[in-house]
């Protein structure tokens, strides 16, 4: 883990660096064991270097056309959590006018607004990256527009159906009501993590196929619109919270992160001061 750097006491109470969160974007074709396939995000400051094949690679999905209420901080935390346990990380932007690569580990997805995401189902079928990935074994992480349009279909901004990726076997629709809120839900014992928080912002109803399993029970909050929320089969995972939800819900972080790296030894105590202290205000808030 690289020490902080950064005056701001959050970031240096919290260990994080604000420059190790450097983003490479993927290149037309990029090949990701070969020498040079990232140019420097724009946005970046600073130098680092490609880590090779041997570092986890966080593949952050159009977040010009998907990234909605701090999606982004998934990718921070995910590659924070993986650090702390010392586990190299590589996180790639992709933006839509890229190819999605077909080698990552880890894919993650945001919300968006109804024309992105049809955009963004359009441009990911024709290019066929992240399904490869996903028929490689690889953890795809989405949440809500994301999570909507890696299943069969769902509905576009007048509610007409749109083809959607088919990685996981749900389908989406437009419920009557836009379920807008915070969202409290008890996650399928199976996981091992502990009550999601998280803020929802859709119009979007889900239902599953057989073997796709809910993610959890809504406790509050609407979730996929039939008293569950979430879904998941193998390593494909989908969740309507933002928040962002893996900032709040540190398990669902580690839960993605033993799927792509194997068994994760815990964080120690320090490590977890702000993670612990956002998550109780935010539980706090909804039992209020
Ligand atoms: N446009 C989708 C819906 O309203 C997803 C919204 C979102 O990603 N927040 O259902």
């Amino acid at each position: 883990m690289t020490m902080p750097t950064g005056s701001d006491p959050v970031y240096a109470a919290n260990g994080y660096d604000p420059a190790s969160e450097m983003l490479w974007t993927a290149q037309e074709q990029p090949g990701l064991t070969s020498g040079h396939p990232y140019e420097r995000d724009q946005v970046s400051q600073g130098v680092r270097a490609a880590q090779g094949p041997s570092a986890l690679r966080l593949v952050w999905l159009y977040p010009d056309l998907l990234s909605t209420y701090g999606d982004r901080g998934n990718l921070i935390m995910l590659a924070r959590r993986a650090r702390l346990r010392g586990l190299a990380v590589e996180p790639i932007q992709v933006n839509s006018d890229r190819p999605v690569p077909s080698q990552g580990d880890i894919y993650l997805l945001g919300g968006g607004e109804d024309l992105p995401q049809v955009l963004a189902a359009q441009r990911m079928r024709a290019g066929g990256g992240l399904a490869a990935a996903a028929a490689n074994g690889a953890v795809i992480f989405a949440v809500c527009a994301g999570y909507q349009l890696i299943g069969s279909v769902f509905g576009g901004a007048e509610g007409e159906p749109v083809d959607g990726l088919g990685i996981i076997d749900i389908s989406s629709g437009r419920g009557e009501q836009r379920g807008v809120g915070e969202v409290l839900a008890d996650v399928d014992p199976q996981l091992g993590v502990d009550q999601l928080t998280g803020f929802e912002n859709h119009q979007g109803v889900t239902s599953r196929g057989p073997g796709v399993k809910p993610l959890a029970r809504v406790i509050r909050g609407i979730g996929n619109g039939d008293g569950t929320e979430g879904a998941y089969a193998g390593r494909v995972l989908g969740t309507y919270l933002h928040g962002p939800a893996l900032v709040r819900n540190p398990g669902l972080a580690d839960l993605l992160l033993t799927w792509a790296a194997g068994p994760l030894p815990p964080i120690a105590d320090g490590d977890e001061a702000w993670t612990k202290r956002l998550r109780a205000e935010r539980l706090a808030a909804v039992s209020a």
